[in-house]
């Protein structure tokens, strides 16, 4: 198939020796700042995961933004946390900020561990995130947490604080990645302050509140495990597992259980991405939701000219996180996943079963987005044929480097049983004679099964989106925000959250990037 997910880091599990030394985490002191409880935003907040131990985070208060003001809010997500979006007045922008604490919260930051770029990192934990509690909604529980609050036990060398460039990224992905019904965390809201940060140049701060039913992390187990601390461990994927995986609770070994269905979330979620050409950047095991859901939204990237070698996080030198690399570590890092839950489980052939499920359920979802993509259906008998149409397919947009969204979307004006639409899908294309070859293919292929063009039409226009963040409309948003004028945020949110709507009066947002694109350069510093 078009993706590689051959396991190739095929280790024993033997136990890793702990990383730090037990007890290590109780250094981490009680922060205690005073932040105003405030009635203003009624949230009707519980806290969860502060049920837990305290050796699972640290009870602490966001440091105060000066002059917080809203950058832009999600209309659905305030919604469904029953905030009115239309309600936004100072005392809430506070609160949104983490200049305020409301009244029910019990702030907290969590400690995890976690592999980065492969590499065994030892102890990091929420450095800037901070969990305000949780709220009842018609999804369930959703916790919110703020992120770029200030310091906290786990910041390490770092500020505590997120800048304004990289918050309005992750508010605007994660509300776009929802909108193209991938698993994701959601964003509610950023705001922004004047106070300076340090990175590469001097930038403004920004807090966003993300959403999820939990933030628990791969690397949430890894780090009881390389600790040595199975009590630990197991209280953690107890929780996990009455908390999120009640199901699971009946099976014979629950433990297993939960593996092998975080592995197959995990292998869906990133058959996902590949399907509309997201790059995640920083694919570390910190950064992998125990829910399978697309979190901590950094140097990501949406293909545009299609290369399956590209590399959307500059600090990535070797291209570990590549596009075509994505299905393989999503495999690794439930192997780390899967080490770490092994004195669970009790053993390791039960555990390499339930981490063997990655691959099958990977090939299975990808095949299906794909067919979809293409608006075929699944022929067993064609199952060959299929391969190798889709193998040229990518063949073609590889030496082309054709604009991955707008091919698959101007696909769907192909009309089978002549060429003539094909001119807006040629141009893509250096070499017409070989899109020409393959569209013949693909009409073979039509005709087969008596595809109607009106019907592939609309099915493929509800799974191709028109619209994705590309970095160069991110950017243009980011700039207008930095010069206080927050109207392009709110209008590409809008434009985003309809990504498979044909919208004529935003049609520059699906062109193609200007010749200013290429240079932009997303890396991890935010
Ligand atoms: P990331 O690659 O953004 O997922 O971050 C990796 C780790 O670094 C996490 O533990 C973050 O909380 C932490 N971190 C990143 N940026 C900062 C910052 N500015 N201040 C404190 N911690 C940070
Ligand atoms: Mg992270």
């Amino acid at each position: 198939m078009t993706f590689d997910v051959a396991l190739q880091h095929p280790r024993p599990f033997a136990p890793a020796a702990a990383a730090f030394p037990p007890g290590a985490l109780k250094s981490a002191s009680l922060r205690n700042q005073p932040g105003k409880a405030i009635a203003a935003i009624a949230l009707p907040l519980e806290n969860s995961f502060a049920s837990l131990p305290p050796d699972f985070y640290t009870r602490l208060m966001p440091t105060p933004l000066p002059a917080p003001y809203l950058v832009g809010i999600s209309a659905p997500a305030a919604r469904l946390i029953g905030l009115d979006p239309a309600q936004v007045d100072d005392d809430t922008v506070a609160v949104l900020a983490g200049s305020r604490v409301p009244e029910r919260a019990q702030p907290v930051a969590a400690v995890y561990s976690g592999h980065q770029f492969g590499v065994w990192a030892g102890q990091l934990g929420d450095g800037r995130a901070m969990l305000l509690g949780d709220v009842a909604t018609a999804e369930g529980p959703m916790e919110l947490q703020w992120k770029g609050a200030g310091m906290t036990p786990y910041s390490r060398m770092g500020d505590g604080r997120a800048v304004l460039r990289s918050s309005i990224r992750e508010f605007l992905c994660s509300e776009a990645m929802h909108a193209l019904g991938i698993p994701t965390t959601r964003a509610l809201s950023v705001a922004g302050s004047d106070q300076g940060v340090v990175r590469e140049t001097i930038e403004t701060a920004a807090v966003v509140i993300r959403m999820a039913p939990t933030f628990i992390r791969f690397g949430s187990f890894e780090h009881w495990f390389h600790r040595n601390n199975e009590g630990n461990l197991r209280i953690l994927a107890d929780y996990v597992i009455d908390r999120f995986y009640p199901a699971l609770r009946d099976e014979d070994n629950p433990y297993a259980a939960l593996l092998e269905e975080v592995t197959r979330r995990t292998a869906r979620m990133i058959a996902h991405w590949q399907s509309v050409g997201f790059m995640h950047g920083v694919m570390n095991t910190d950064n992998m939701s125990i829910l399978g859901q697309t979190l901590d939204y950094g140097p990501f990237g949406f293909m545009e000219a299609f290369n399956a070698q590209h590399i959307c996080n500059h600090s990535d030198h070797q291209g570990r996180y590549s596009y075509a690399m994505q299905p393989q570590i999503g495999h690794w890092n439930c192997y780390a996943l899967a080490q770490a839950l092994v004195p669970l489980i009790g053993e390791v052939e039960e555990t390499q079963a339930a981490l063997d499920v990655y691959q099958g359920e990977f090939a299975t979802t990808v095949d299906r987005l794909l067919h979809a993509k293409l608006g075929l259906n699944q022929l067993p008998e064609q199952a060959d044929a299929d391969r190798a149409l889709l193998d040229s397919l990518f063949g073609i947009l590889q030496a082309n480097h054709a604009d991955f969204t707008l091919f698959f979307r101007r696909l769907s004006g192909l009309q089978a049983g002549s060429n003539a639409g094909d001119e807006p899908l040629r141009d893509l294309f250096i070499d017409r004679p070989a899109f020409d070859a393959w569209a013949q293919q693909y009409r073979t292929r039509l005709l087969l099964e008596g595809s109607v063009d009106a019907e592939r039409k609309a099915a493929m226009n509800a799974v191709n989106p028109k619209y994705v963040l590309r970095n160069y409309l991110a950017q243009g948003a980011i700039d207008k925000a930095q010069q206080k004028d927050f109207s392009e945020v709110a209008r590409l949110l809008q434009v985003l959250q309809s990504p498979f709507d044909e919208q004529p009066e935003n049609e520059q947002y699906a062109a193609l990037p200007p010749d200013w694109a290429a240079e932009l350069e997303v890396s991890c510093s935010s």
